[in-house]
């Protein structure tokens, strides 16, 4: 079995058990801010006056200089104060390839005490008997439930953040894992508002999360009730914040499940191309030509947002051996038996039954089958009835296999 290099993030409870973890934690954060603000207002600084741009590494040598002069700063490790350097360049590169890609450019900002909760450590990580050993600081009480995943793994990197008043330590580490086999499998997903469904027929339902989502949406009127910097204003944010990162988890958690499940199930997964920005344009159009439907567009949106789709890919890409992108084109509208192209098919949101032949199936499974057969680039003449097949080609925008044509022309 083929072995490759990369990296995994495990993701550690970080038990700051002490006073002095504590006020280590609280006042290396504001540090970092400080320093994270007076290395950008450096850079634009720079710019200004010379037209060129600063790179990571100048910023690494000046800081090296102003650690020399500062006794304050050199307090704290230089493995944190680098990932604080590490973090502005990131942000940086972020900004110059949407700038490139014509999106939304989003000049890094200046960081308020309420925007930034998170040390990063660019070096000199350890992890020995639940404890995480800071480069600078010394060790600190790490937990995690199964513990590590990754007993062989070199730690090399670590981020410990702070949400909601606890800390938590990722660590990436360095590791060496069996390339993913591929079994030959082909498998066609249809990433729907609140499921995904597969070729073989088989359903994966996000959990319900009605009731949690609830709750947020009570909070977040009471939010907009409450007078603006007022303790029970706190309040309630932070409890909304708290329910907020519950839905999140659990939607991660279905999507480590159900992406592992499918890279298990098949050698190559493939997934339709969605534009999900696009598909979730608000429906409110302008003051000239207001739009209609706006409420229901609206709460589609957040259906569609909430599945994460994107985030399911992503957990695919790096977990199944192949991960292909096929077009999105009329795969929802066409029959599998017989390859008609009709949205009057489409019944409902499960129901597929089909205006030429009445074949009848689940929608999305309908749909799944079909991305399978446009993945394999070719109409399924060998899994299903040959009848229909050069339709399903054109429905697709496929070629039509040679065959078929020669039989065509002698009819
Ligand atoms: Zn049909």
């Amino acid at each position: 079995m083929a072995l490759t290099q990369t990296h995994r993030q495990v993701v550690y409870r970080l038990l700051p058990q002490t006073a002095g973890n504590w006020q280590w934690l609280e006042t290396t954060l504001e540090a970092q801010r400080q320093l994270y603000n007076a290395a950008l207002e450096e850079r634009i600084d720079f710019r200004r006056k010379t037209g060129k741009s600063r790179t990571y590494f100048d910023q690494c040598k000046a800081l090296t200089a102003c650690r020399a002069e500062l006794p304050d700063m050199a307090g704290c490790g230089i493995a944190v104060q680098r990932g604080t350097l590490k973090r502005l360049d990131e942000a940086f590169k972020g900004f110059l390839s949407r700038l490139k890609k014509g999106a939304k450019a989003g000049f890094p900002k200046f960081k308020g005490k309420a925007f930034f909760d998170s040390i990063a450590i660019v070096s000199g990580v350890k992890v020995r008997d639940g404890t995480l050993h800071i480069p600078g600081f010394g060790p600190m009480t790490i937990r995690r439930k199964g513990g590590n995943p990754h007993p062989d793994g070199r730690p090399v990197s670590a981020v410990l953040k702070r949400a909601g008043g606890k800390w938590t330590a990722v660590v990436c580490y360095a590791v060496e894992i069996e390339e993913p086999a591929d079994n030959g499998h082909v498998l066609g997903l249809d990433r729907n508002c609140g499921q995904v469904a597969d070729s073989d027929g088989e359903l994966h339902a996000m959990p319900h999360m009605s009731r949690l989502e609830a709750r947020a949406g009570r909070l977040q009127r009471k939010l907009s009730r409450q007078q603006k910097r007022s303790k029970r204003r706190e309040r309630t944010k932070r409890h909304l914040a708290k329910v907020r990162r519950k839905i999140a988890s659990r939607r991660r958690n279905w999507h480590h499940h159900v992406s592992r499940r499918l890279a298990a199930k098949a050698g190559t997964v493939a997934v339709e191309s969605l534009n999900v920005k696009a598909m979730t344009k608000s429906a409110k159009g302008t003051v000239e030509e207001p739009g209609t439907n706006v409420p229901q567009k609206a709460g589609l949106n957040r259906v569609i947002l909430n599945t994460g789709w994107t985030a399911l890919k992503r957990m695919l890409d790096y977990k199944a051996a192949n991960v292909i992108t096929v077009p999105a084109r009329n795969t929802s509208r066409t029959c599998h038996e017989c390859g008609a192209a009709e949205a009057a098919s489409r019944r409902t949101r499960d129901d597929f039954i089909c205006v030429a032949c009445g074949h009848a199936a689940h929608a999305d499974i309908n749909a799944a089958r079909n991305i399978r057969c446009v993945a394999r680039g070719r109409a399924p003449e060998h899994e299903a009835s040959g009848i229909g097949a050069s339709a399903r080609r054109e429905a697709f925008g496929l070629p039509t296999s040679p065959t078929r044509e020669i039989s065509a022309r002698a009819a």
